[in-house]
């Protein structure tokens, strides 16, 4: 009897012994996987913030090397190579070109524009950190105009698209530098890449280009610009900060008055351009040539002229005629600059 009360006795103990096993080693199995996996997830946020470094990095040593080569090779060509500083506005992607449809700037308001002399609101200290190569550019403007020689601003909205890389390439055969406000298409890293790179300006164009996402309400709009600037910043390592009005600032179609959605820009340190010679190619089919013709008709009437073109793919009159005008402009010797912090902003009259 007191034997069967032993054994059971250490037959409890025993699975006492083996419970207690079981549970290290469950411990254990949970440990070993659960460890590599907390490993992972630290290493992952990590790179993550590593990479966002690198960008950061990256982008200062590009702007280092650009602000060098500006010191270096600015001899006044005239195609403004060389002059786009760190500060300049860089922008967009995105990732289908239906928005274009919606995106149009109607030429009309060409003739109602002004160049302001007291509307850059914008502090140009707070954006340009090379104060000797802004004074640099503002001279060799100053000196063009004062020379009777015309000095354009090529500007191309509503990229990037298929046709974007294609026309970086015309520009850098003929060593002239463009901006180019984009919009948030994805699928076109390398172009918008190549733009800042290649010393273009990236600027801001809206997220969508869809009006009633865009003007919606001031929240809505700041949304627009902060989603835009987020993505080109992770493309690129730019934060672009110079803008446009999908439309102009002119455009009729916004709920509210214009001027509450231009407070937002001021108080946010962006600065907005519209434009002072209209290509055309935002409204019907035109030749190759009329595009041609619109530009440098409008060049003719402007001491100063920011031309608007666009940079989608089924433009392709525009991307034909991009030559030619660069040619022209040329033989005038025109003064061919990308817009910077420093650009006196072209504004259109607001009714
Ligand atoms: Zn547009």
């Amino acid at each position: 009897m007191s034997e069967d009360k032993t054994d059971h006795c250490e037959e409890r103990q025993r699975r006492k012994r083996i419970n207690l096993y079981k549970r290290i080693i469950i411990i254990v199995i949970v440990a070993i996987i659960l460890l590599p996996t907390l490993l992972c997830i630290i290493l992952f946020c990590r790179l993550n913030s590593l990479q966002k470094d690198f960008s950061e990095l990256r982008a200062y040593i590009e702007a280092s090397e650009r602000t060098a080569q500006a010191g270096t090779s600015s001899k006044g060509t005239g195609q403004g190579a060389g002059l786009n500083m760190e500060n300049d506005g860089r922008v967009p992607v995105k990732d289908n070109d239906t928005a274009d449809s919606t995106t149009d700037e109607t030429p009309q308001e060409s003739a109602d524009v002004n160049v302001s002399d007291t509307e850059n609101t914008h502090e140009t200290e707070s954006v340009t950190d090379d104060n000797e190569t802004s004074g640099n550019t503002q001279q060799l403007i100053e000196q063009a105009v004062e020379q009777g020689r015309k000095v354009v601003y090529l500007t191309f909205d509503d990229g990037p698209g298929d046709n974007t890389e294609n026309l970086l390439d015309v520009l850098d055969e003929y060593g002239v530098k463009a901006t180019f406000f984009v919009n948030g298409h994805h699928g076109y890293e390398t172009a918008l890449n190549r733009i800042v790179m290649e010393g273009h300006t990236l600027a801001l164009h809206t997220y969508t280009h869809e009006y009633e996402s865009v003007y919606g309400s001031v929240a809505s709009f700041a949304e627009e610009i902060i989603t835009l600037q987020d993505y080109l910043t992770d493309v690129t390592g730019f934060r672009p900060y110079i803008f446009r009005f999908p439309g102009g600032s002119s455009n009729s179609g916004t709920p509210l008055p214009i001027t509450e959605y231009i407070d937002y820009l001021n108080e946010n340190n962006l600065i907005y351009f519209d434009w002072n010679v209209s290509s055309g190619d935002g409204g019907g089919d035109l030749s190759a040539q009329q595009v041609h013709d619109n530009v440098l008709n409008g060049v003719a009437s402007n001491d100063i002229s920011v031309v608007l073109m666009h940079d989608a793919t089924y433009r392709m009159t525009t991307f034909e005629a991009v030559p030619m005008i660069i040619e022209s402009l040329q033989d005038m010797d025109a003064l061919i600059l990308p817009i910077t912090a420093d650009t006196k902003p072209v504004h259109h009259h607001i009714n």
